[in-house]
C-alpha cells in the first residue's frame, strides 16, 4: 500500500533519491532537486539542515565520479563507405589501444546504418519489423537506425570480408522508398578521468577524419555509492524504518508500509517482560537449537526429515544470497542465508523464521513487524522453545 501525499508528513524520514529517477515513488515530496541527473526528493520531515547535508554530499561526491567521454563520429552515405575506410578507423583505434599510456579506457567502436524516412513514421515501423533497430525522431523527421554487424577487429575480419558485410547490408535494405540515401555511421568512444587526457587524444581521432567532441558525464558507479551513503545516513539519523519497508532491503519487508518501528519494539518488549524472559533468551535458544542442526548438516548429507535436536526437529532452507541487517551490521552470512523451522516433536508446534532473526532479536530486540511474513512472534517463540527455562529444564529437558 502506497502512502498518499497527505501521509507524507506522518512518515518519519521519507526520502528517495535515485539516479535518473527524480520523482518520489510515494506521494508528493516537499522538494525535488537534480544534481547531475541524480534525483533527490525530500520528505517534509527533513529539516533544512538535513536537506542541506544531503545536497552537500551529492555535490561533493558526484564531482569525484565525473568522467570525460571522447566521441569520434563518421557519417557518410552507405553507398560511399568502403571496407578500406572502416579499416583506416579501426587501425587507429587498435594503435591507440596497443600504445596505452593515454589515461583512457573502454575504447569502443560501433557501426550503424541509418535509414531516413522523413515524416513517414509508419513506413519506418514497417521496415523495422524485418530490419530491426530503433526509430529516432527529430523535428518531425524520423530515421530507422540499426547496428551494422561487421567485424571490427583485424583478427576477426579482413578488408575483403568487411566489403562482403557492406554488400550484404545494402542488399538487405532492398527497394525501400527513403527521404535520403541510407547513411553509414561509425562511432569511436573512449572514457577518461581527466578532461586534459581526453583533449590530448582528440587530435588522433580528428586525424582519421572523425567529427570529435568531449562530453562530461557522471559515471554510473556513483549510484551504488549514493545508495550506500543514503543507507548509512538513514541509520545515523534514526530513520532505519525507511530501510525496513517492503522492496528496500527485501521484497516482503521487515515492516509493513505504515507500521512504526518504535511501536513494534515497545510492544514486543512488553510481551517479553510479561513472560519473564529477555530478547537474548529467545535469540540464544534459537541459536542453540538451529546451530546444532547446522553443524550436523555440515557433517552429513541432506536429511529429508530434518535433524532431531533434543525434543525438536529442525529443518532449514539455504538461500543463494543473504539478508542484510537494516541497521547495516555485518551478521554471520551463514545465518543470514537460511530460513528455519523448529518443530516440537511431541506437540507438533512449529516456529518458523529467517536465520537473520537471531541477530535481529539479540542485538536489536526486533522480531520483525506484524505485517512481515518473516516475523517471529515472541509469545509463540516462548511457547515452542519452552521459555522461560527452569532449573529442572536445564538439567532434564533438552
Ligand atoms: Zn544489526
Amino acid at each position: 500500500m502506497a502512502a498518499s501525499p497527505s501521509d507524507i508528513e506522518t512518515l518519519p524520514g521519507f526520502m528517495d533519491w535515485f539516479v535518473g529517477e527524480p520523482d518520489a515513488t510515494r506521494g508528493e515530496p516537499v522538494g525535488v532537486v537534480e544534481v547531475h541527473r541524480i534525483g533527490a526528493t525530500f520528505s517534509r520531515s527533513l529539516t533544512e539542515e538535513e536537506r542541506a547535508e544531503v545536497l552537500g554530499f551529492l555535490h561533493s561526491h558526484i564531482g569525484a565520479h565525473k568522467e570525460y567521454k571522447l566521441f569520434g563520429t563518421l557519417a557518410v552515405p552507405l553507398a560511399e563507405i568502403s571496407g578500406e575506410r572502416i579499416d583506416e578507423v579501426r587501425t587507429v583505434a587498435r594503435e591507440i589501444e596497443l600504445a596505452g599510456n593515454h589515461g583512457g579506457s573502454y575504447l569502443d567502436m560501433k557501426c550503424m546504418v541509418g535509414l531516413p524516412f522523413g515524416a513517414r513514421r509508419d513506413a519506418a515501423e514497417k521496415k523495422r519489423a524485418t530490419f530491426g533497430g530503433e526509430i529516432l525522431e527529430d523535428d518531425e523527421k524520423c530515421a530507422l537506425v540499426a547496428p551494422l554487424v561487421i567485424p571490427l577487429r583485424q583478427d576477426a575480419g579482413t578488408v575483403a570480408e568487411i566489403n562482403k558485410y557492406l554488400a550484404h547490408e545494402r542488399k538487405s535494405i532492398g527497394d525501400v522508398e527513403l527521404d535520403k540515401p541510407p547513411v553509414f555511421l561509425a562511432e569511436l568512444t573512449m572514457v577518461f578521468e581527466e578532461r586534459a587526457a581526453a583533449e590530448a587524444l582528440r587530435p588522433r581521432f580528428d586525424a582519421v577524419g572523425l567529427t570529435t567532441k568531449v562530453v562530461e558525464h557522471v559515471s554510473k558507479s556513483v549510484f551504488w555509492d549514493v545508495v550506500g551513503w543514503q543507507e548509512r545516513w538513514l541509520v545515523k539519523t534514526g530513520r532505519v524504518e525507511e530501510l525496513m519497508r517492503p522492496g528496500v532491503f527485501s521484497t516482503a519487508g521487515f515492516l509493513g508500509e505504515t507500521e512504526r518501528l518504535d511501536e513494534v519494539l515497545k510492544e514486543d518488549a512488553r510481551t517479553l517482560a510479561s513472560l519473564g524472559i529477555t530478547a537474548k533468551d529467545v535469540a540464544s535458544r534459537i541459536r542453540e537449537i538451529v546451530g546444532k542442526a547446522l553443524r550436523r548438516s555440515m557433517k552429513s548429507a541432506r536429511a529429508e526429515d530434518g535433524h532431531e535436536i533434543g525434543r525438536f526437529r529442525v529443518r532449514f532452507l539455504k538461500w543463494g544470497g543473504y539478508q542484510e541487517c537494516p541497521w547495516l551490521c555485518t551478521p554471520d552470512p551463514g545465518w543470514a542465508s537460511i530460513d528455519f523451522v523448529i518443530e516440537d516433536r511431541r506437540s507438533g508446534a512449529k516456529l518458523r523464521g529467517p536465520g537473520l532473526i537471531v541477530h535481529l532479536i539479540a542485538e536489536h530486540g526486533f522480531f520483525e513487524g506484524k505485517e512481515s511474513p518473516y516475523r517471529v512472534d515472541p509469545r509463540e517463540a516462548a511457547e515452542v522453545l519452552g521459555l522461560p527455562r527452569t532449573f529442572w529444564d536445564r538439567l532434564f529437558r533438552r
